[in-house]
């Protein structure tokens, strides 16, 4: 695979989002991750503070490529010269949004394609919306976030 795009929220980024960029970069000649400027979720970080998290823990690598985009993805990655979509599948809950959204995208440009990656065991469970209500109640975020983020995390919950 040439260039891939692994678009998402990313609000924050936690441990299952970082295992799908590795196993990405494995697979692909260059990765752009892409944070989605979704005016219809509500966040706890602005689109620039999710891309730093991304870019601290991922530091300097030729590879990957952090971006913001909005308006429609498949516009967004032919204009980047991307051949595939990444996605990441964690349960049969992900399966039916994602099976129409990677249709509906190659409807709208059949010269892109998805490519679903498995979520792993050790984090299979992981999704950002759980991990923002762990932080709020006080509990262990080691493991389900990288460490980078969970400093961010509890400096957010302090400040509210
Ligand atoms: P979106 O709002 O686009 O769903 P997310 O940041 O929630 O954005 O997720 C981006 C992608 O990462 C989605 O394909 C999602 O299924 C995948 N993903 C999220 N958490 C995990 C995880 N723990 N393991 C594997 N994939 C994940």
């Amino acid at each position: 695979m040439r260039r891939a795009i692994y678009p998402g929220s990313f609000d924050p980024m936690t441990s299952g989002h970082v295992n799908i960029i590795e196993r990405a970069l494995e697979i692909s000649d260059h990765l752009i991750v892409a944070v989605a400027r979704n005016i219809s979720k509500t966040a706890m970080f602005s689109v620039d503070e999710r891309m730093e998290m991304i870019e601290e823990h991922f530091g300097d690598n030729p590879k990957l490529t952090v971006a913001s985009f909005e308006g429609l993805l498949v516009d967004f990655a032919a204009d980047n010269d991307c051949q595939a979509v990444i996605r990441g599948l964690r349960a049969i809950a992900d399966f039916e949004y994602e099976y129409q959204m990677a249709n509906m995208n190659r409807k709208l440009n059949d010269t892109i394609d998805t490519v679903f990656l498995m979520a792993d065991p050790s984090n299979f469970y992981v999704s950002s919306r759980l991990v923002k209500e762990v932080a709020i109640l006080g509990g262990d975020l080691h493991d389900v976030v990288p460490p980078t983020v969970r400093e961010r995390l509890l400096d957010r919950v302090k400040s509210r």
